[in-house]
């Protein structure tokens, strides 16, 4: 499977670590909302189909990507560098 890294190229994905899910979104973090925080924190997709992930590069340049990855193919449709995620560049 190759990820191509918006500032590396197409690269091997022994390059890449998967970091998570890219659909969750986390509450506040003064929430009390025990539900949301259950959700955030266990619930999980498993489309067969597109999937939305987020991937660094730590291999390489060590960005953080979102990633559109076909869970059937494994097939890699889209990687785009994250705004604003912990460690991201642009
Ligand atoms: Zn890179």
């Amino acid at each position: 499977m190759l990820i191509t890294c918006p500032y590396c190229g197409p690269r091997d994905v022994s390059e890449f670590t998967y970091q998570g899910d890219g659909n969750r979104q986390r509450p506040a973090p003064n929430s009390q909302n025990l539900d949301a925080w259950n959700e955030y924190v266990y619930d999980r997709l498993n489309p067969a189909g597109d999937h939305n992930e987020i991937w660094q590069h730590s291999g390489g340049c060590r960005i953080h990507l979102r990633v559109v990855r076909n869970t059937l193919t494994h097939a890699v449709s889209s990687a785009v560098a994250v705004r604003g995620h912990h460690g991201g560049k642009p």
